[in-house]
């Protein structure tokens, strides 16, 4: 298939229109791009719900502090349009930095809640107020009956739930689970820049995750078994930003033993940046 291209504002909000005319629901993917199979799996979820899938490219400025990898985040126009085509995206929206924020654009979404959960938002401050307002405008932009969120980014999934539910927007967030390398290592944008070596090393965050929750499930205390598990990461090299047992819905840090819990961590390799979560 050939995904339509829109450029701009007003080139979605034709199509869109079309697809409404038609009696067609459609669901959103918002992507920075970079396209590997977690992004495709977010496609070809959308297409079991909804009759048109329309995917969204744009890397987002306001959600990169200055020290980090904007400037060199990975950009394929062609290849992205190529896999998203194959996997069936209906549509494909490029807005220009006019579209997402023209002269005088002044407005940000300011989040609480899951956002100050002491994860993602003690290491990079700004993150979550510039996805949300993306997002919000994406959301709003798109009129899309359905989000696709990769589970993938768990604190990002679950404050964009958040905000569609607080400001009524009137659109279905859906979670998918993580797709991962055979190894297990979860497939991200940010892979390309592990070496070879840390490329081996990196399956590491999954593996003690995975074993962190064994030992939780088989009776160890959650602060126990992630404290062992980054000594372990540490151990092997990593930089840990965090290895936390949390609530699966509120991020709140466990109560009781039988809360839905979920394992998420963040460390360095070298340059890289690696994430990931599990369920316990
Ligand atoms: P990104 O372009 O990396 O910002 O991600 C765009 C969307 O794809 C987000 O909803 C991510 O959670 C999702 N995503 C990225 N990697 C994966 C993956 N390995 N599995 C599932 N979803 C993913």
């Amino acid at each position: 298939m050939k995904p339509k291209l829109l450029r701009s504002l007003a080139a979605l909000r034709r199509e869109t229109s079309a697809w409404r005319r038609e009696g067609l629901t459609y669901a959103v993917v918002p992507t920075m791009g970079a396209i590997h199979s977690g992004h495709t799996g977010l496609v070809a979820a959308g297409r079991e719900r909804a009759d048109r899938v329309i995917t969204t490219i744009f890397v987002n400025p306001k959600q990169f502090a200055a020290n980090e990898d904007l400037g060199k985040y990975p950009r394929d126009e062609e290849g992205d349009v190529r896999k998203l085509g194959k996997a069936g995206s209906h549509a494909i929206y490029l807005p220009g930095p006019q579209d997402m924020y023209p002269q005088g654009f002044s407005t940000t979404v300011s989040l609480a809640g899951p956002a100050k959960a002491g994860l993602e938002d003690k290491f990079r401050p700004q993150f979550f107020d510039g996805v949300a307002t993306v997002v919000a405008k994406l959301f709003i932009q798109t009129g899309a009956d359905y989000a696709m969120f990769g589970e993938k980014d768990y604190q990002q999934l679950k404050v964009v739930t958040r905000m569609a539910k607080d400001l009524d927007l009137p659109i279905e967030v859906i979670g998918i689970p993580t797709v991962r390398e055979e190894d297990g290592l979860a497939k991200s944008s940010r892979n390309v820049y592990l070496s070879k070596s840390e490329r081996q090393q990196a399956l590491a965050i999954y593996r003690n995750l995975v074993n962190a929750a064994d030992r939780i499930r088989a009776g160890v205390n959650p602060q126990t078994a992630t404290r062992s598990a980054t000594r372990t990461l540490m151990a092997l090299g990593f930089k840990v930003d965090y290895v936390s047992a949390r609530n699966a819905e509120t991020l709140a840090i466990p109560q009781h033993r039988d809360e839905p819990m979920r394992l998420i961590a963040a460390a360095w390799l070298g340059k890289t940046r690696l994430i990931d979560n599990i369920p316990v």
